[in-house]
């Protein structure tokens, strides 16, 4: 991991952003809790999703499925027999590797990549990344289920029961948040490979014919979703899938990709998945999933165009691209440029001293405040060192009741970026933070 990483690794610890799950007993690879700021954040980029892509839209519904699905589902979506990566061992120092990620030289002569011990790597067998488990108290094949590696399927075999029950006509969308889990062989970077993540899925179906021209859309308009959360754009770039690179099921597939300190990453997958997931449930299930389109009197197995985000993996980039250690003349600031709409805290507001009533009048207004935002109160230390606790923490305002307030009833709102302070009257704060934090004028 590079210098910067670490650095975001610790800021994340020390301000409670993120915590390795399970710390005091060591830790558990690849799992992490998102502390009290990490949990607001998540929420907010969450929300702002479910609101662009739900209510903002007549065309796309809400779902939330269960984890635990039907096993058959799984055969019927192929992951039973090939989502799978190719595990090697070695028998000296006992590492594991994927093996298309060992260098071909070293495979040859099946040397470990670890000990460095020649012949010492076993043959590849297929690992099956999905979590097993049972249901039920008896251990047999048939009780056998699965922690869902994705969220799609959900959506695929709920398609006709939404459909029926919302009176949409194709085309529409389905879009669901939730967990997903996968036994990843190599993960790391911090969050941005876990094995339980959350994904922000979306199935837009569509009647044969008209998926390029969707696709072209969905793939635009979600590049143009992460701008709007605040990230840099010239952070941001498309991949489009080469022939070995693409899924069985996919016509055509784009990933967008951010440049992470460790390199140009996926953050979401965008794909033509023709009607390959409606066919095999069809089929599998032995129910009839086309649709009868009564304008063209047609019947089709609708196309499926599918937008695949990685909840936390959108976490760790708004806190990549955010993160920046500003030289001022005497010192050296650590800042979270963090859009205002997805910060966990959205002004902080501090009496400059806890005398003379402007710590009641700051409690005051703190109190009024927070009916509408995430706000946060804090009266200790000197007011430069609170104003650095929240640049670290993101917080795009903060809100100081000093001895001109007693006369004027007028506070300073400092924003975090430029450090600026404006005065303004203390009865226009809601409205000011309103403009500020959603651009809202009214
Ligand atoms: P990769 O090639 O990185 O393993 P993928 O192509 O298998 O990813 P998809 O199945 O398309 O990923 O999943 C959609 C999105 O879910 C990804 O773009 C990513 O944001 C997120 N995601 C997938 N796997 C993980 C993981 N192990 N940890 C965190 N997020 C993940």
């Amino acid at each position: 991991m590079t210098n910067i990483m670490e650095k975001i690794v610790s800021l994340c610890k020390r301000r409670g952003i993120l915590f390795q799950s399970s710390e005091i007993y060591g830790g558990i690879n690849a799992c992490y809790d998102y502390g009290p700021l990490g949990v607001e954040l998540k929420r907010n980029v969450n929300q702002y999703w479910w609101e662009t892509m739900v209510h903002q839209r007549e065309d796309i519904v809400g779902l939330d499925a269960a984890i635990l699905m039907h096993p058959k589902v799984w055969e019927a979506s192929g992951h039973v027999e090939s989502f799978t990566d190719p595990l090697v061992d070695c028998r000296i120092c006992k590492q594991r590797f994927r093996e298309d990620e060992i260098d071909p030289k070293k495979l040859e002569k099946k040397q470990c990549p670890h000990c460095g011990n020649k012949d010492s790597l076993t043959e590849a067998r297929q690992f099956n990344l999905m979590f097993r488990t049972h249901m039920g108290p008896v251990e047999e094949a048939a009780s056998t289920i699965y922690l869902r590696p994705e969220t799609a399927q959900g959506i695929y075999v709920n398609y006709k029961n939404v459909m029926d029950s919302s009176r949409k006509k194709i085309p529409f969308g389905i879009a669901q948040i939730g967990k997903a889990f996968r036994n990843e062989i190599t993960p790391g970077n911090f969050i941005f490979r876990t094995r339980e993540f959350e994904q922000m899925e979306m199935q837009y179906f569509v009647k044969p014919g008209d998926d390029d021209a969707v696709f072209q859309q969905w793939r635009e308009e979600r590049l143009t979703w992460y701008v709007n959360l605040g990230i840099r754009k010239e952070k941001l770039r498309f991949h489009q899938h080469g022939k070995d690179e693409l899924a069985h099921y996919a016509k055509v597939a784009y990933d967008i990709q951010y440049e992470f300190p460790f390199g140009w990453k996926e953050l979401e997958g965008i794909h033509n998945r023709t009607d390959y997931d409606l066919s095999r449930h069809q089929q599998y299930a032995g129910k009839d999933l086309s649709y009868f389109d009564d304008t063209s009197r047609e019947r089709y197995i609708p196309y499926i165009i599918e937008t695949s985000a990685g909840l936390d993996r959108t976490v760790l980039t708004c806190i990549v691209d955010a993160y920046e250690e500003e030289n001022l003349e005497k010192e050296t600031r650590i800042v979270l440029h963090l859009d205002p709409k997805v910060a966990p805290i959205k002004a902080a507001v501090f009496p400059l001293v806890n005398r003379d009533g402007m710590d009641e009048l700051a409690r005051k207004i703190f109190e009024q405040l927070k009916n509408q935002f995430n706000v946060f109160y804090d009266d200790s230390g000197a007011v430069g060192r609170r104003y650095r606790r929240q640049d670290e923490a993101g917080t795009p305002f903060c809100i100081t009741i000093d001895s001109q307030t007693l006369k004027d009833e007028t506070v300073t709102i400092r924003d975090r970026d430029t450090m600026e302070q404006d005065r303004v009257s203390k009865d226009i704060l809601i409205t000011e933070l309103d403009k500020r934090i959603w651009g809202n004028t009214q």
